[in-house]
């Protein structure tokens, strides 16, 4: 098919199914129809076109189902593009069983069903390979016994991607498998935890004799953590269109650079100092859209960019910037709450809401450890327990 006969099918498959008036009729009343809406998107094979027809695709290159993202995005209709953006469907896609892949591709592409990442535990984050929760086979399921925490979304979620050690006797890379665990059953114990920014996002979670299927292991037993370096490269490729803006709902300037709107706002813009930090932050912003823009271009070429890995800290240092100006243009108004003060509220929710990027995903300090070792090509962080039989390993 030439790209403009896809084109006109996709335009005119859009012309004939989406009714974008369906926006503007209540979330309630939407619910229903957003769900009608995606399983057509997916029966369609638009909502992977990239991926192959027995699962829901098109069998398109990525110029072609390029075509088909900007078509939906020219009428703003969800539901395309999650070949790139569905992290829990790409990495069952990629590694999960027939069976499973069977029974969750589609109600995951359909936005059916809810998802958590289960990885991280009080002794394991940033060496994640250190984790404790294990998992014991048992004829056709496994039975998991440990804790996580910080998983976002477990409250809600159906399944989560859960990184469990099913072998003692091996260094601690290799003792590791990946399932998706059905979270809603006796052994598994959700406790929200409650934020500095007041908000209930994670959760603790504690398993406790909870049961998964063996076919709801990806990749072989043992083999989780190159599963896990799949999904984390979905997941790093996704989180930087994740970043948060304002929460207040109070109108942003949307013609000018929201700094200097506020500055002006604030009668401030005239500060020979404020104007300088403004000036930086925006400058910062620039600089990482160039960077971005470059390690776009290299990746088109084939190789990958070692520049974007400097993405994920430098988004960290401008959403703490950006944070501390906005603050320090207010000044003393900063201190007050409440939907009264909309624009301090903003500031206190940015400067608090910046941790997210320095923590989640890996901390900006293990950034700069990949960025020395991976990109400037210093020597490698001592590691003493990577070669030992996990057994081995001295805990706390
Ligand atoms: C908003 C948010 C959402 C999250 N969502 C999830 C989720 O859904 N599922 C999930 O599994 N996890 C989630 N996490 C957890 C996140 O991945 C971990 O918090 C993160 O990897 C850091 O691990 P840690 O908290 O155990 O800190 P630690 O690893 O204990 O680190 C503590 C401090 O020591 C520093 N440090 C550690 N090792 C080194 C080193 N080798 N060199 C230099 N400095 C080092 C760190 O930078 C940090 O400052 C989320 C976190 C946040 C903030």
């Amino acid at each position: 098919m030439t790209d403009d006969e896809l084109q006109t099918e996709v335009a005119a498959w859009l012309a004939e199914h989406w009714r974008p008036d369906a926006r503007e009729t209540g979330a309630e009343a939407m619910a229903p129809r957003r769900s009608a809406w995606m399983a057509a998107v997916v029966e369609a094979g638009w909502a992977a076109p990239r991926w192959p027809r027995e699962w829901h695709g098109r069998g398109l290159d990525d110029r072609q189902a390029r075509i088909v993202e900007r078509e939906f995005a020219k009428v703003r209709a969800p539901g395309s593009g999650q070949d790139r953006s569905n992290l829990w469907a790409n990495t069952l896609l990629a590694r999960g069983t027939e069976a499973l892949k069977a029974r969750l591709i589609a109600p995951l592409l359909r936005g059916e069903v809810g998802m958590c990442l289960l990885y991280s535990e009080p002794g394991a984050g940033s060496d994640l390979a250190g984790i404790r929760t294990r998992a014991d086979a048992n004829g056709d399921h496994y039975v998991v016994n440990g804790q996580k925490v910080w998983t976002s979304s477990a409250a809600t979620a159906d399944y989560g991607m859960l990184i469990a050690r099913t072998d003692w006797d091996v260094p601690k890379h290799q003792g590791i498998s990946f399932f998706f665990l059905p979270m809603k059953q006796a052994g598994v114990e959700v406790r929200p935890l409650r934020q500095i920014t007041d908000e209930r996002h994670f959760n603790e979670v504690f398993i406790t004799d909870a049961v998964v299927p063996a076919e709801n292991l990806l990749g072989a037993p043992g083999e989780g953590w190159r599963v896990l370096q799949t999904a984390l490269a979905y997941e790093r490729s996704v989180m930087g269109e994740n970043a948060r803006g304002p929460r207040s709902g109070a109108a942003e300037s949307k013609t000018e650079e929201p700094l200097i709107a506020l500055a002006r706002e604030a009668g401030a813009l005239g500060d020979p100092v404020l104007r300088q930090d403004i000036a930086r932050a925006i400058a910062y912003k620039q600089l990482n859209a160039l960077n971005t823009a470059r390690a776009k271009a290299d990746l088109k070429q084939g190789t990958s960019s070692p520049i974007m890995s400097l993405g994920k800290l430098a988004m960290s240092r401008i959403l703490h910037e950006e944070a501390r100006v906005r603050t320090a243009i207010l000044g003393t108004a900063s201190l007050f709450e409440g939907p009264a003060y909309p624009r301090s509220e903003d500031a206190n929710f940015l400067s608090l809401n910046a941790y997210f990027t320095s923590i989640g995903g890996g901390t900006d300090q293990i950034q700069r450890n990949i960025i020395g070792e991976r990109v400037l090509g210093l020597p490698k962080e001592p590691e003493v327990d990577r070669d030992i039989p996990f057994r081995d390993v001295r805990a706390g």
